[in-house]
């Protein structure tokens, strides 16, 4: 056998690697490679951001490779992405960044996000898909599948509860099991059972008090003994804390290189005993494992269609963005006409990715101001006015460079027939490594909008943000406003292809626009203080709190509108034990082809516990030309019914009624129905002092007692109209010590269902 013999199994390399190579392989050896062992033909593997495109270092950038990295296709950032409810297209944008993964040589791709937005002000929202768990797993489950279906990995990030950048290496997310179960850690565990994603990436921050980096629960219990992960855990990039207590709760690659430190901490872990061969041999066979699945890529790397991919980022940047306003039919506009007035820097310098890691060297860049002249051709005349210096002009003291380029703009307003209005967040606002302080656009670019209102009222607003911005202010002033979120490399493009109507809108929220910030649930909790931010507002995120509370909303969760409308007629249900299979006929009643992405909410009407009203459990998205009907099945499962029940600590379905509505947004709700399901008979474990009227409600224990309290004197009272709620109220075992009662204390515990 040689050297480089790649025939040996990981199994067959463990057992010939000494213990420093083995804590060595537990390191990565730069920024972005793992350990090689090359007498034993173990090659370093590459791996690179991000979630949107490949951002791989080239030869000479920078560390941390935020600069200078080779040209990569930039899709739509996740917030783009996640409004297009759509998994076809996730997956083929999967496929596509897999490809350029592989051609680059590239191992795993370090993606995707699926972080809950649990406040519009987290810097990083852009780069996570939606405040609702079910929409985030199924788009980023597939979106892995995608990637992976290329022979390249993925790393499911930041696992988890990193839901926020102020102190994002320290803050301990205060969370209880429930909320982080039913909210926090399902998008995780959807990806993980369904997509397998090569490795997982553990967050920076703590959980209650434990860093995700050495949390024996989250990274050993949940993720391999409960959802079955076969795949390797890597530490987000300087997540580290005590390297050999990660490597017990498992955490198998710390990266990038620790310099040596975490390497010798593991070796003198396992000379004093303090850390099992055991322990380290497991960590050490999940990299192995993970260079063997890499092998056969990095041996035929394959080729990218960078054109064909520049139309995928069109075609994903079309479905991303959300037609959330549209008055009369001010859009699409026509092909011919009188001057359209393009006013807005953006326009002209597209805003199209969030700062921080995920930041790609595009392949090229569409600017919307180019393709509208280009779409037009002559037809209407295309007037241009910058209107504002996207990040505040430090030359601009006195503000007299940004009042000529409104008084620019309004002129080129005035003169025009209709004005299509480019703003959005400057890069600064918005990015890794801090969060936003407000979610208000500028106050120049405010101005402008008010004095280009004020001299042409026919204002659509294109708005370039990766998370959402505060539209009550103005929102009433304008016809129309299309969130092109931040629409990767063909962005400008694919807007102009929505403004003249050669696309039709179809993108949906994937987070609800507040109507002022101060409505939201994390509100006094948010980014917390000392070291510890408390999830105080339990389940509700998003949607779920609006809701709950009956407050109005600017846009609301899962709402867009469309050239075309929709009509939805025929909703059936049919039980399948605990799951039901939803049917629906959607009917495109308009004149022009489009798609609607079709939402089913669940409600628990019988719940003993406390329930939000209703939660996405399952959407589809149907694509119908002018007059056509489809039928749309959405299948629910068990789990979409469950909740996690506290005193068992496993998923309950409850038997009874559930609500099924099925509608265009969360809060355009068409159709509603009601289902019978059976639930799985879970009954809270009876304790001593569990109060009487839980005992009267445990199926099989309630007989029992009631036989030994009926016929005798206590019955009158305990079962009387007006009192008898308050006695039952009280705990069997003290009821037992009252004189006369028909129970001894010493018989109670015979009572208890075996
Ligand atoms: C980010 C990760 C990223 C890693 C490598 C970290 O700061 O949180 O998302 O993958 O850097 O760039």
């Amino acid at each position: 056998m040689t050297d480089t013999d790649v025939t040996r199994t990981p199994a067959e390399l463990l057992a010939e690697l000494t213990v420093e190579e083995k804590a060595a392989l537990l390191d990565g050896s730069d920024f972005w490679h793992t350990e090689p062992v090359e007498r034993l033909g173990i090659p370093a593997l590459m791996v690179t951001d991000g979630p949107h495109g490949l951002r791989k270092q080239a030869v000479g950038g920078d560390h941390l490779g935020l600069a200078n990295s080779v040209p990569a296709t930039c899709f739509p950032p996740a917030a783009g992405l996640a409004s297009s409810w759509d998994v076809d297209l996730l997956r083929r944008v999967g496929e596509a960044l897999g490809r350029e993964t592989r051609a680059e040589g590239v191992s795993v791709l370090l993606g995707p996000g699926v972080n809950m937005k649990r406040s519009p002000l987290c810097g990083r929202n852009f780069e996570y898909l939606s405040e609702d768990p079910v929409l985030a797993g199924d788009l980023a489950a597939a979106l892995v599948e995608g990637v992976q279906s290329q022979g390249v990995g993925t790393s499911l990030k930041h696992f988890a509860a990193n839901n926020q950048e102020t102190q994002r290496m320290t803050v301990s997310a205060d969370v209880d099991e429930r909320t982080l179960r039913e909210i926090y850690l399902t998008a995780f565990e959807r990806v993980v059972t369904t997509a397998q994603p090569w490795t997982v990436m553990c967050s920076y921050n703590r959980i209650n008090g434990v860093y995700a980096s050495e949390d024996p629960w989250l990274l050993t219990d949940v993720l391999r003994g409960e959802w079955g992960f076969s795949g390797l855990v890597v530490s987000d990039w300087g997540a580290v804390n005590v390297r050999e207590d990660g490597v017990r709760a498992g955490l198998d690659l710390e990266m990038p290189s620790s310099s040596g430190a975490g390497t010798q901490r593991i070796l003198e872990a396992v000379s004093t005993g303090t850390l099992s061969t055991e322990d380290l041999d497991r960590a050490v066979l999940r990299v192995l494992e993970l260079v063997e699945k890499a092998r056969p890529a990095l041996a035929d790397r394959g080729t990218v269609d960078v054109d064909a991919h520049h139309a995928l980022a069109r075609e994903a940047a079309l479905q991303s963005a959300v037609l959330l306003k549209n008055e009369d039919e001010v859009l699409p506009l026509a092909a011919t006409g009188g001057t359209v007035a393009v006013v807005g820097e953006f326009a002209r310098t597209p805003r199209y990715q969030g700062a921080g890691s995920s930041q790609v060297n595009p392949t090229r860049l569409d600017d919307a101001l180019t393709a509208l002249r280009a779409q037009f051709d002559g037809s209407r005349d295309v007037t241009f006015a910058p209107g504002y210096v996207p990040e505040a002009d430090p030359d601009d003291a006195t503000g007299e460079q940004a009042r000529a380029l409104v008084a620019e703009a309004v002129d080129v307003a005035r003169a025009a027939d209709v004005v299509v209005l480019f703003l959005g967040l400057p890069a600064s606002y918005e990015s890794e490594g801090y969060d936003r302080e407000h979610t208000n656009l500028p106050p120049e670019q405010l101005d402008l909008l008010d004095a280009v209102v004020a001299a042409n009222p026919r204002t659509v607003v294109v708005l370039a943000n990766g998370s959402v911005v505060n539209l009550e202010p103005w929102q009433h002033t304008v016809p129309a406003v299309l969130e092109g979120w931040l629409g990767g490399q063909a962005g400008g493009s694919a807007v102009a292809d929505l403004l003249t109507g050669v696309a039709n809108p179809s993108g949906k929220l994937a987070e609800t626009v507040p109507l002022h910030y101060r409505d939201n649930p994390t509100v006094g909790n948010f980014p917390g203080e000392h070291g510890h931010v408390r999830y105080g507002e339990g389940l509700l995120i998003g949607y779920r709190w609006y809701d709950a509370h009956s407050l109005p909303v600017a846009a609301a969760f899962g709402h867009g509108l469309s050239y075309t409308t929709f009509g939805y007629s025929d909703l059936r249900v049919e039980a399948r034990g605990n799951g039901v299979d939803v049917r629906v006929t959607i009917t495109n009643t308009g004149d022009v082809a489009g798609s609607e992405v079709v939402q089913v909410y669940v409600a628990d009407v019988d719940a003993t516990v406390f329930r939000p009203d209703a939660e996405l459990k399952g959407f589809a998205r149907v694509s119908l030309e002018p007059g056509e009907a489809r039928e749309v099945a959405v299948e629910l499962d068990e789990r979409a019914f469950s909740f996690w029940h506290s005193a068992t600590g496993r998923w309950v379905v409850e038997g009874g009624e559930f609500g099924i509505r099925v509608g265009a947004s969360s809060r355009d709700v068409r159709l509603a129905t009601t289902v019978q399901l059976p639930g799985d008979g879970v009954t809270v474990p009876l304790q001593l002092d569990s109060e009487l009227e839980v005992w009267l409600q445990h199926p099989d224990a309630a007989t029992a007692v009631r036989e030994r309290i009926d016929g005798t004197p206590w019955a009158g009272m305990l079962f009387d109209p007006q009192h008898g709620a308050m006695m039952r109220a009280i705990p069997l075992l003290r009821l037992t010590r009252f004189p006369g009662f028909p129970i001894a204390e010493t018989e109670l515990p015979g009572l208890i269902p075996g």
